[in-house]
C-alpha cells in the first residue's frame, strides 16, 4: 500500500476545530487505501508563547532547557490529533521525537537529524494504525531532547519520508502552494504548479518561510517528491521537482524577501592584506553568521568594508567592531538595522542576460536606492531600506509579469 507522509503546520492544527478537521481528512485518505505517517507542528502561536516565557526568565536561556520547553508544543498536538482519530474509530498512535527515535546531533535549538529508527512506525502501519509524530524535535545520543530550528517540522516530515521511502511528502499549510512571492504581501502573486529544488532552496534561503531550508535540502538530496498544499481547501498544490529538459523555464519563478537583516560598515581601514579576516574573524568567533560582504575599491590607500548579519546579532556585531576599530586604524564604524533584502530567483536567468539591469531600472524608477548587490547563477539580491520593501517587491512582481505565471 502506498505510504504518504503528511505534515500539518501550526495554523492547520491551531484549534480543536482544526484538529477535528485534520482527523476527518486523514480518515478520508486512509479510506482511499493509503498508509499514513502524520507529522504535526505545535498549535499556532504556541512556540512563540513558549519562547516568550523563556525570555521572561532569561533573554539568553540555556539551549538545552529551551529545547525541553519548546518540544512540549508539538507533544500537545500529537496527543490531541491521535485522540480525535481514535474517537472516529481509527487506530492511531502518537510519538514524540525521542520515542520514535529521531536521533540528532547535540546542537541544541538547531540540531540536525542523523538517523531515524522506523521499527515502531512499521509495526504500527502493519497493524493499520495512523502514526502521528511530533515535528521539530529529536533526541541526541545521550537522551537529551533537541529541536531542529524554527519551521523544523517540515524537515521532520521530509526526513521521515526519505527514511520510509514514502511515495510523497505532503506539506499542508495555510496557503495552497508555493507562490511567486508571499501572497500576504502581493495579492496578485500566483501559485506555481511546479518549482525546481534548486529554486525552492534559493527562495527558502532568501527568506520565503513557506518551507524550512533543510527540508528542501533533504528532499533534493534523497529525491523525495515534495508537495506544498492547503489544509483548508482541495487542490494539487505545488510540486517541487528536479529540472527537466522539457520544462519550460520561467525567467523568474519567484521573489523572496528577508526582513531580518542589518548591515555594518567599518570605514577607512588601511587597504592591506589581512584586513578582511581581521574584521570577520572576531565576528565568526562570536558565532555570528555573515551573509553579504562588500569591500570598496581603495582610495587614498584606505577602504570601507561592509557586511550584513541577522538583525538579532546587530548590537553584538556593532560592539565587536567598535572594540577592534582602533586596532585596525579605522576612521569610524557605522551601521543600519532598518534594511531588507529582496531577491529574484529563477533557473531561467542562466540563459538570459539583462535581468539584473532590468531589476535595477525598476527600483530606480520607484526612487529606491540600492545599498548592496549580490548575484549567483540563479538569483539576484539587493539590499534596500526597509520602508521600500513592499513598494519594491510589488514593482518587481509587476515588471517581471509574475501575475501571469501559471
Ligand atoms: P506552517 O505553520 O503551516 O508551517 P508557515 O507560516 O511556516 O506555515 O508557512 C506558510 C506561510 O509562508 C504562508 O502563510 C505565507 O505567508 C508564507 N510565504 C512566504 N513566501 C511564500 C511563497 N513564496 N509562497 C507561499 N507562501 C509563502
Ligand atoms: N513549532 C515550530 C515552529 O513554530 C516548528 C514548526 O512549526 O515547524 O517553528
Ligand atoms: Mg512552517
Amino acid at each position: 500500500m502506498a505510504l504518504i507522509v503528511q505534515k500539518y503546520g501550526g495554523t492547520s492544527v491551531g484549534s480543536i476545530e482544526r484538529i477535528e478537521c485534520v482527523a476527518d481528512k486523514l480518515i478520508r485518505f486512509k479510506e482511499q487505501g493509503h498508509d499514513l505517517v502524520v507529522v504535526v507542528s505545535a498549535m499556532s502561536g504556541e512556540t512563540n508563547r513558549l519562547v516568550e516565557l523563556a525570555r521572561q526568565i532569561d533573554t539568553q536561556p540555556v539551549p538545552r532547557e529551551l529545547d525541553v520547553l519548546l518540544s512540549t508544543g508539538e507533544q500537545v498536538t500529537i496527543a490531541l490529533l491521535s485522540m480525535a482519530l481514535e474517537k472516529r474509530g481509527q487506530a492511531a498512535r502518537s510519538y514524540t521525537g525521542a520515542q520514535v527515535q529521531i536521533l540528532t546531533d547535540s546542537a541544541h535549538n538547531k540540531a540536525r537529524i542523523r538517523e531515524i529508527d522506523d521499527r515502531n512506525i512499521h509495526a504500527d502501519l502493519a497493524a493499520g494504525r495512523i502514526v502521528v509524530v511530533a515535528g521539530f524535535q529529536g533526541v541526541d545520543e545521550k537522551g537529551n531532547i533537541t529541536t531542529l530550528g524554527r519551521g523544523g517540522s517540515d524537515t521532520t516530515a521530509v526526513a521521515l519520508a526519505a527514511g520510509l521511502k514514502a511515495q510523497e511528502c505532503q506539506i499542508y499549510t495555510d496557503v495552497d502552494g508555493v507562490y511567486t512571492t508571499d501572497p500576504r504581501m502581493v495579492p496578485e502573486a500566483r501559485r506555481l504548479k511546479r518549482i525546481t529544488f534548486e529554486e525552492m532552496l534559493e527562495l527558502a534561503s532568501l527568506g520565503s518561510k513557506v518551507l524550512q531550508i533543510r527540508a528542501v535540502e533533504f528532499a533534493g538530496k534523497y529525491n523525495v517528491p515534495l508537495r506544498v498544499l492547503s489544509s483548508f481547501e482541495e487542490g494539487e498544490g505545488t510540486l517541487i521537482t528536479y529540472e527537466e529538459e522539457e520544462m519550460e523555464e520561467a525567467l523568474i519563478s519567484g521573489i523572496a524577501f528577508n526582513r531580518d537583516e542589518a548591515k555594518l560598515t567599518i570605514v577607512g581601514v588601511p587597504d592591506q592584506p589581512g584586513i578582511a579576516s581581521a574584521i570577520l574573524e572576531p565576528i565568526s568567533d562570536a558565532n555570528i553568521e555573515v551573509d553579504m560582504i562588500v569591500q570598496n575599491i581603495a582610495e587614498d590607500s584606505t577602504t570601507d568594508f561592509t557586511f550584513t548579519v541577522h538583525r538579532n546579532d546587530y548590537e553584538r556585531a556593532m560592539e565587536i567592531l567598535n572594540k577592534i576599530s582602533s586596532n585596525l586604524k579605522a576612521r569610524e564604524v557605522s551601521g543600519d538595522n532598518k534594511i531588507v533584502k529582496v531577491s529574484l530567483v529563477g533557473v531561467g536567468m542562466r540563459s538570459h542576460a539583462g535581468i539584473a539591469s532590468k531589476m535595477f531600472r525598476v527600483l530606480a524608477q520607484e526612487g529606491i536606492n540600492i545599498r548592496m548587490i549580490s548575484t549567483s547563477e540563479i538569483k539576484i539580491s539587493v539590499v534596500i531600506d526597509e520602508k521600500y520593501l513592499e513598494l519594491g517587491v510589488r514593482a518587481l512582481h509587476e515588471t517581471f509579469e509574475l501575475e501571469k505565471v501559471s
